[in-house]
Order: C-alpha cells, then sequence, then structure tokens
C-alpha cells in the first residue's frame, strides 16, 4: 500500500498551502483502491450496484432473424430477378403470418409473402420485409395479395439480425459498471438471474463541533443544528454506499479519537467536517499523526479551503481513507463533490467517469481571482436563441445552504481564470445526474 508521503513527495507543485484542485484530487485518486469482496445479487437488487467481472453474453440477441415492424416478409431476389417495367406494382400472393413467439411454419414459395408482425421469426426463404403501410391489399379473401412498388424497398431491410444487439460470447457489461435500469433489462434480455457485484463501501461520517444540537434538541444562544450529517446523508445515499452515521462530537480530543478509532474499526473511508480550521487542524493533526497518517492543505478552491486527508491505519486493520472536511455547510458540499466523490466511487469499484460539463454563456459579469478553482451557485437555462445561459444565485458565502437548494448547477471557474465578462463562455456543472 502507497503511504501518502511517498505519493506526495513524488508531486513537484506540493505545496500544501495553496494546493491546486487538481493535484489534491490527483493525490487522493493514487489512494483510493476498491474493495476486494464480491457477492453475487438477485439482478433487482443489482440496481446502483458494481459489477465486479465483465459479464459475457451466452447467448445471441436476437436469438434469431425476426421482423422489425409489422408488414410483410419475402424472399428479396424477386425486387431484382423480375423487376416489372418501371412504375409496375408487384404483386405478391400472401401464404400465411408469423406472429411473434408464433412463427410460420410453412414454406414460402418464389413470388409469395407471408403476413408478419414485428418480432416474429423470419422464415428460412424470406429475407426482407416491407411495412405494411408501404403495400396496398390486393386480392381475394381466398387469396390476398399484396401490392407495392418495388423501388419503396431494399433486399435485406427491416430485419433485425440474430445478435446484432448482444453476440454471443462478447462482453454485454464491463466490470466498474455502475447497473443502470437500462443495464437491468439487457441483463434479463440474456437471461442473468444473479448478478456477481463488489460488495457495497461502507462510510462512516460525524459532525465536530461544540456549537452542534441534534435536532429535537434545545438550541442554546450561539448553537446550531447539525445540518452536515444530513447534507451528508443525501449525498451519500445518492452513492449507493452504506452509511454509518456517528453523530455529533464535541471538540474534544478524547472524544474525537474514540469515534475516530469506532470509524476506522467499521469503515472503509470516515468523512468528518468541521475542526479542520486553522487552529482546529492542530489537534486533527496531532491525532491523526497517532491514528495513522494524514495531510492538511488549503486547496486552492472556494468554497472549501481547509481539507484534510489521510488513512487510519488501526492494529495492523485495512484501515480507512479519512476525508476532514470544513465545517461550513456548502463547504462540505463542495469539498464532497470535489474531493471525495470520486474517490468513494473509485473504492466501491466504479470506473471513473469525468463529471460532465456543458458551456453556457454568462448573463452576468464575474470577479474572479486567478490562483484558486471557485464554484458558484448558479441557475442555468436554455433560452429561446437554444444556447444556456447561466448566472449565479442567491448568497455565495460558504454557510448560506438556501443559494445551493435554489441552484441547479455550479458555475465552474477554472484555477488560472480571471474575471468573466458579461457574455463570456463558463464551464457548468449541471447537478441532475450528480446529486
Ligand atoms: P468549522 O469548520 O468547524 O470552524 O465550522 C465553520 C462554520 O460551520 C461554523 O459557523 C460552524 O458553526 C458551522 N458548522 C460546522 N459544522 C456544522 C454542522 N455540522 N452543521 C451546521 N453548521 C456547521
Ligand atoms: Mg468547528
Amino acid at each position: 500500500m502507497k503511504t501518502l508521503h511517498a505519493v506526495t513527495s513524488c508531486l513537484s507543485d506540493y505545496d500544501p498551502d495553496a494546493m491546486p484542485l487538481s493535484v489534491a484530487q490527483a493525490v487522493i485518486r493514487k489512494l483510493a483502491t476498491p474493495v476486494a469482496a464480491v457477492e453475487k445479487v438477485a439482478l433487482r437488487a443489482a440496481l446502483g450496484r458494481v459489477l465486479a467481472q465483465d459479464l459475457i453474453a451466452p447467448l445471441n440477441v436476437p436469438g434469431a432473424d425476426n421482423s422489425a415492424m409489422d408488414g410483410y416478409a419475402f424472399d428479396g431476389a424477386v425486387l431484382s430477378d423480375s423487376t416489372p417495367p418501371n412504375g409496375t406494382p408487384l404483386l405478391l400472393n400472401v401464404v400465411g403470418t408469423s406472429f411473434a413467439g408464433q412463427a410460420y411454419a410453412g414454406v414460402v414459395a418464389a413470388g409469395a409473402c407471408i403476413r408478419i408482425m414485428t418480432g416474429a421469426l423470419i422464415p428460412a426463404a424470406c429475407d426482407t420485409v416491407i411495412a405494411q403501410e408501404h403495400v396496398e391489399v390486393a386480392g381475394t379473401a381466398a387469396q390476398p395479395q399484396i401490392c407495392f412498388k418495388p423501388e419503396r424497398i431494399a433486399p435485406g431491410a427491416n430485419i433485425r439480425r440474430a445478435g446484432e444487439d448482444l453476440a454471443a460470447g462478447s462482453v454485454a457489461l464491463n466490470q466498474g459498471r455502475v447497473v443502470q435500469a437500462s443495464d437491468l433489462g439487457l441483463l434479463a434480455s440474456l437471461g442473468y438471474a444473479e448478478v456477481p457485484v463488489r460488495r457495497r463501501l461502507r462510510v462512516a461520517f460525524f459532525s465536530t463541533g461544540d456549537e452542534l444540537r441534534s435536532i429535537g434538541q434545545t438550541l442554546e444562544p450561539g448553537c446550531v443544528y447539525d445540518s452536515n450529517r444530513y447534507t451528508m446523508y443525501g449525498m451519500l445515499h445518492r452513492l449507493g454506499v452504506e452509511i454509518i452515521d456517528l453523530g455529533i462530537v464535541p471538540d474534544q480530543a478524547a472524544e474525537l479519537e474514540a469515534t475516530l478509532r469506532t470509524a476506522a474499526a467499521c469503515a472503509d473511508a470516515v468523512i468528518t467536517s468541521g475542526g479542520v480550521s486553522v487552529g482546529d487542524a492542530d489537534y486533527t493533526r496531532d491525532l491523526m499523526a497517532r491514528l495513522g497518517e494524514a495531510v492538511f492543505w488549503k486547496v486552492a478552491m472556494r468554497p472549501g479551503r481547509p481539507f484534510a486527508f489521510g488513512r487510519l491505519a488501526l492494529d495492523g486493520g485495512p484501515g480507512a481513507l479519512f476525508f476532514g472536511l470544513p465545517g461550513n455547510p456548502v463547504a462540505v458540499m463542495v469539498s464532497f463533490y470535489q474531493l471525495v466523490r470520486e474517490a468513494l466511487l473509485s473504492m466501491a469499484g466504479a470506473t471513473a467517469r469525468p463529471t460532465p460539463l456543458i458551456r453556457a454563456c454568462a448573463s452576468i459579469a464575474l470577479r474572479k481571482q486567478p490562483g484558486r478553482t471557485e464554484f458558484l451557485r448558479a441557475i442555468a437555462q436554455r433560452n429561446t436563441d437554444g444556447n444556456w445561459h447561466v448566472a449565479p444565485t442567491g448568497a455565495q458565502g460558504s454557510g448560506v445552504l438556501s443559494s445551493m437548494s435554489q441552484a441547479n448547477c455550479f458555475i465552474v471557474l477554472a484555477h488560472a481564470q480571471s474575471d468573466v465578462a458579461l457574455g463570456d463562455t463558463v464551464d457548468v456543472m449541471l447537478f441532475d445526474g450528480l446529486i
């Protein structure tokens, strides 16, 4: 296992007092290794879980050539062999019907066709389907016929080929995939009743601060309800991890140490809020030195500057990664999304996918100091001109959670960026899909 020191000492631009966000993310990425244990779960229970192995298609989907529409199937050779003079329609006898799940059992001779429904098997002698809306029904009740212009259809049209969705033996889904609704359907189409997934990541968290009270307790002057534990619950729940809520811990070394020990003994990752700002950090630092190792960064981002990262390694156990988030409610969320979320997904075994950014036009000018990444709570919308426009919403203080609730995105102003003029294009990280 790599030590933190080994990782940070390789970085040429390592400055714990002004850590570029991208460098902090890179260090964390190096230490986030996936849990090894695998379990088999019933197909529905795999929703949101991480696949532990590549899943191979045991059969072709579709299993055989079948019709892509309701229409008529025939041998496409008739289109070229006996092309009638231009403008003359082709006439075929209808000799039977093939339904989905009830194939036509007879023979289709040259010059004949069958009525065929979507999903019905294509008889051996046929290779082309014409949609019913492209034919005229002719003939008699005893001998129905269809009539159509041959130039309306190409040989081989409107057939779903065996294996064109998934070929037997091919990889249907890769390990590391977080199973989605479409994947459940795909696995069902292959007959998978059970799926191997990684065991759920266990994440413990607690809030620190003498001023914090739980809902239901009396709020003495100067005290606040602990909101971070609820925000954290919401963010972790969305990731599908097992959540271990260890409550509120006062700013007191002995209690902090006991809670960190409990957390490290039962979790793969431990998240705290508060206690990493200037001054506070000192005793967290002493504690971490005793319980494992940690680095304390002032990450060059806003909100969310103070941040601690490390490993709790107790009694030769596997240990847990430690993320010490700042206390301010919005800083908690921004640090979680930028520095913790990806690590937890990697630890859960999920293949990392960069968070999508869109480009939007700034509806107002924005002040920005180069040298830190800034995240502004904002509302982005697509205007009638078809372009995305974005403007910050509400007060941007790192304790103002209401503007986080109003927002539908972050405006992301990159490390080196300076002021943004009205109408400039900026990066936007939409909340949909992220939270
Ligand atoms: P700290 O980082 O501990 O100095 O906290 C910074 C600010 O965030 C202070 O105003 C705290 O009262 C507030 N704060 C810290 N933890 C929480 C919490 N769990 N819920 C709500 N506010 C908090
Ligand atoms: Mg505090």
